[in-house]
């Protein structure tokens, strides 16, 4: 794997020189946010935004004309988006080398808002070094018939669950419709012992309590239960990142919280791309110290 320069330093003070065009289309109809001020968003959590995505292969959802029209999933490009995104080869399961798509500051972020980015979704591994994930994701994935209750229930089960086996992790509001847990890893592992421990720790959980949890991804058999997405976890696999806005009504953003704050919160979509200020607030406050941050390896299990 190519080795980069990994700049987590925050350059919020120089204002940005990517041009955003067409600012006042607007892209979510429902809360009228417009370009630019999704742009200003992402300006403005850059800093704090920038841990988790700087130097990570991502994955896009552009919607050009609007979270309403056509939006499209993307990996790779040609080179359209310009000079501050970058390109890393991976190697492809077919033996093929294809060019994933990273940025390394805040022009980055920006550059793929102005070519109509909404969310961005992030692999688990830096392009340091793609084979060896640096962190877990349980995508807690509701049925329609169960409650944000009963998800904030879930998550806090399976903490507890990891917790006996040594692991620390941590609750992400998706913005969408559930919560992620995500457990910190020292690099080390590489992908398929990883998958190996994500897969076996959902099943575990599923046949522990199957009327509460589903470890598949079948739809007709989720009734009633939560998904427990350890899909994600694979090689090549992506996962909202933190403070991406997510492409659906009311322009929510996938947001960390504590453990102790979840308790309060109603709907993973409390918090939206109006929210920028609270947000970076937040980030530095003492409920959110240390925020997915934890040095652990998986254990025996
Ligand atoms: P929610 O809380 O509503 O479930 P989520 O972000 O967890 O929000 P999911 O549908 O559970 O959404 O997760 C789907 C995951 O699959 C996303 O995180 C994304 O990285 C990935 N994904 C989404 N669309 C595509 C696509 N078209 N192709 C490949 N991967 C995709
Ligand atoms: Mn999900
Ligand atoms: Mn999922």
């Amino acid at each position: 794997a190519e080795r980069v320069r990994i700049e987590t330093e925050s350059k919020a003070p120089e204002p940005s020189d990517v041009k955003i065009s067409n600012p006042h289309r607007v892209i979510f109809p429902e809360a009228k946010v417009t370009k630019g001020e999704l742009a200003e968003y992402y300006e403005a959590v850059g800093p704090v935004m920038a841990e988790w995505t700087l130097a990570r292969p991502i994955s896009l959802v552009r919607c050009p004309q609007g979270r309403a029209k056509k939006c499209f999933f993307q990996k790779h490009d040609a080179g359209s988006f310009g000079e501050h995104v970058r390109h890393v080869d991976i190697r492809e399961k077919n033996g093929g080398v294809e060019p994933y798509l990273y940025v390394d500051d805040i022009d980055g972020i920006l550059a793929c808002v102005q070519m109509g980015t909404i969310e961005f979704h992030g692999w688990g591994s830096s392009v340091a070094d793609v084979e060896k994930p640096d962190r877990l994701i349980f995508d807690l994935d509701p049925d329609e018939a169960v409650t944000f209750e009963d998800v904030k229930k879930a998550a806090r089960d399976l903490r507890t669950t990891l917790d006996d086996l040594g692991l620390t992790s941590f609750p992400l509001l998706s913005g969408g419709k559930g919560l992620h847990v995500v457990v910190p890893l020292i690099t080390d592992a590489e992908w398929p012992e990883v998958k190996d421990f994500a897969q076996r720790f959902a099943l575990a959980l599923s046949e522990r309590e199957p009327e509460r949890f589903i470890a598949t991804m079948s739809k007709a058999k989720r009734k009633g239960r939560i998904f427990i997405d350890w899909l994600r976890n694979q090689r090549g696999s992506t996962a909202i990142l933190p403070y991406s806005a997510r492409a659906r009504p009311g322009a929510p953003v996938a947001a960390p919280v504590s453990w102790s704050e979840l308790a309060k919160i109603e709907v993973p979509s409390q918090f939206g791309v109006r929210d920028a200020k609270t947000l970076l607030k937040r980030a530095t406050s003492a409920a959110l110290k240390g925020w997915g941050e934890a040095a652990q390896r998986l254990p025996e299990f």
